[in-house]
């Protein structure tokens, strides 16, 4: 009896032993096909959030475009009853390029909107110009420079000498403006976090309307981007919107949105939109402010 009692906590000690063991091996094993399945991970995650190259003569431009469409949202829609519509707009212009976008706009019989800016001296004659060949002119800042976000102050200050340049060009005050960056811009946080809310507001408060984009041509993407790729990104909204408002840039090196301009104006017009000018009472489009 004493034997095998002692036989019996014998084997049960053994059998103890073999189940430790077996999950001290299978616990083991767990962590290092743990290991290795997050190592294989880890490349591709760091893949997808490799940004594009950028050079710092694109910074500007590159930050105003860099918000996507996606995230906006409209403010206010006008009810269009199924009549769609193209805007064309060119920021930060006038420049030697401009006459060239006009001529592909005038051949197209499209007119187009300019946010303009104080891009050298002498850029009066340039904005009387378009004004005078029937474009739209819209206020984009004096300067571009993002300081102007330091305070409401810095901001309107600016404006109003833009305001005061294009009254004195072609004798219309303009109220419809884009901010630089556009109203989502994060880099304003720099100078002054919340800025975007008050200045938003405030504009709005004073008799402006502010325009972003609900399209980016893409054409800020870097200092030459294929014709055929700034089509693609501009049109890529057909049969998705009815209403469009088109980010493109007024800028010296910008000859291939010139090149890409009549494919554009003939894919709209192919799918029935129209092209009009922006103005107090057009259609509106807000990002989601995020400063
Ligand atoms: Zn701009």
């Amino acid at each position: 009896m004493k034997r095998k009692k002692n036989s019996n906590a014998a084997n049960k000690g053994m059998t103890m032993f073999f189940v430790v063991l077996t999950c001290l091996f299978a616990f083991v094993a767990g962590v290092k096909t743990m290991q290795y399945f997050s190592a294989r991970q880890t490349p591709e995650t760091t893949e997808t959030q490799t940004a594009p190259d950028k050079t710092d003569a694109e910074t500007i431009e590159t930050a105003e475009a860099a918000a996507p469409a996606t995230t906006a949202a409209p403010a206010s829609e006008t009810a269009s009853g199924g009549d769609k519509v193209v805007y064309l707009t060119f920021d930060d212009g006038p420049t030697d390029n401009t006459k060239n976008i006009m001529n592909v706009l005038e051949a197209q019989g499209v007119r187009g909107t300019f946010f303009v800016i104080h891009s050298h001296d002498g850029c009066e004659e340039q904005i009387r110009e378009i004004h005078e060949r029937g474009h739209c002119i819209a206020l984009h800042t004096y300067s571009h420079l993002y300081s102007i976000y330091r305070s409401e102050k810095t901001y309107f200050d600016d404006l109003g000498k833009i305001s005061d340049l294009v009254y004195n060009a072609t004798g219309t005050r303009s109220m419809l403006l884009r901010f630089p960056g556009g109203s989502s811009n994060t880099i304003s946080r720099k100078y002054c976090d919340g800025i975007m809310t008050t200045l938003t507001k405030e504009v709005t408060k004073r008799g402006y309307t502010y325009f972003d984009w609900n399209v980016d041509s893409g054409d800020a993407a870097k200092v030459h981007v294929p014709a055929d790729k700034i089509v693609r990104n501009s049109t890529a909204a057909i049969g998705e919107k009815n209403e469009v408002i088109l980010l493109m840039h007024d800028a010296v090196a910008k000859t291939t949105t010139v090149d890409a301009l009549p494919e554009i104006i003939a894919a709209y017009r192919a799918a029935g939109y129209r092209f009009d000018v922006l103005s107090s009472d057009s259609f509106v489009w807000h990002h989601t402010v995020l400063n």
